[in-house]
């Protein structure tokens, strides 16, 4: 699949539910309304859906949410995609989580052919931790994450740069991670959906702060290492570990995305920072076959628009588009 700016389409990220045992500060209100069950699409729904797009091409596919993790039976989806691994039609079957379900299936998730898993987590003190996710505890996260690696899983640890919150701990987590095998990549808070007058203004922290913080403890070697996303990769020389800095609002990726994101109930988003979206349940909905499923997933990926409109200053301090994080995926 290639849009008409010449990006070849090879990565889907999957939000399988938008639903989440977790409500961080930057990423979801206290009181969400959550979609009711009808609109949902099924487990075997969303393996069809997935399947299709890698018949078109997709060669690496991401389950995100929401926490996919509480998503009942998700395994069996996981397994299911997994047949793709072993045919050679996918190079990759990973997840991004919150952790704290990961002691119950690191291991299921490595037979089911995962082979690295990103994990987000923004401090290692609990009390700080529990303020920001609301509901989490972090010995359990710290759990699954012992969990991941007796399974052989490879780790990278997400964690979003707040100001006032766990600008404090950047060296911490670096060193951490360093003694952990974890890589790491720090993320800037991006304005998408409600979450109460000027919380985001606060909260936001350019990367290039950290970066430049960081310099002064640790030697970044830069890397061409690239995902084809929003991250620069550098290597950490003292703990040998990548370190990866996610940038939408400083530096423009968009030339080089080749990603596409689908929700649970199956709308394909194009761009994570622009409204307009495909609706493919419908299609797979109407037709046993995939006919007019294919269709549909192409005419989507030749609307796919050349960047995104994110913005956060005095003037824009509402949300670019109204959807969560949590909707779309991360
Ligand atoms: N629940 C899973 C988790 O937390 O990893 C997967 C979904 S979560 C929406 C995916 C990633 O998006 C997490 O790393 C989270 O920190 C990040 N995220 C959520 N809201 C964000 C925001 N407003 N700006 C930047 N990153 C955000
Ligand atoms: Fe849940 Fe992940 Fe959003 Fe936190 S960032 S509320 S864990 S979906």
């Amino acid at each position: 699949m290639i849009d008409p700016y010449g990006r070849h389409i090879s990565y889907l990220r999957v939000s399988v539910t938008d639903r989440c045992d977790f409500r961080c500060l930057y990423c979801m209100a206290e009181d969400m309304t959550f979609l009711p069950k009808s609109e949902v699409l099924t487990l075997e729904e969303l393996d069809r859906l997935c399947s299709a797009f890698v018949r078109l091409g997709v060669r690496k596919l991401r389950l995100t949410g929401g926490e996919p993790l509480v998503r009942r039976n998700i395994l069996s989806l996981v397994r299911a995609l997994g047949r793709h691994l072993e045919s050679g039609a996918l190079d990759e079957l990973t997840l991004t989580t919150n952790g704290s379900q990961l002691a119950r299936y690191a291991a299921e998730l490595k037979d089911a052919g995962v082979r690295r898993i990103n994990v987000s987590l923004d401090t290692l003190d609990p009390a700080k931790f529990t303020a920001i996710t609301r509901w989490g505890k972090l010995d359990k996260v710290l759990e699954g994450l012992d969990a991941a690696k007796r399974a052989g899983l490879q780790v990278k640890i997400n964690a979003v740069a707040l100001r006032g919150v766990n600008d404090d701990e950047f060296d911490g987590l670096v060193r951490w991670c360093g003694e952990q095998g974890f890589d790491l990549v720090f993320i800037e808070v991006m304005p998408l959906g409600e979450i109460g007058a000027d919380a985001r203004l606060d909260q936001y922290l350019p990367l290039s702060m950290v970066r430049a913080s960081l310099q002064r403890r640790w030697t970044l070697d830069e890397t061409d290492y690239r995902t084809g996303g929003p991250a620069r990769y550098y290597v950490v020389r003292e703990t040998g570990r990548r370190l990866g800095m996610i940038t939408p609002l400083t530096h423009n990726f968009c030339e080089s995305c080749n990603r596409v994101r689908l929700t649970c109930t199956g709308t394909l988003f194009m761009c994570l920072g622009q409204e307009d979206a495909a609706d493919l349940r419908a299609p797979l909905r109407l037709s046993e076959s995939d006919d007019l499923l294919e269709p549909a997933i192409r005419a989507a990926i030749a609307r796919k628009p050349k960047g995104h409109d994110f913005v956060i200053d005095r003037r824009h301090n509402r949300p670019a588009v109204s959807r969560h994080m949590s909707v779309t995926g991360g």
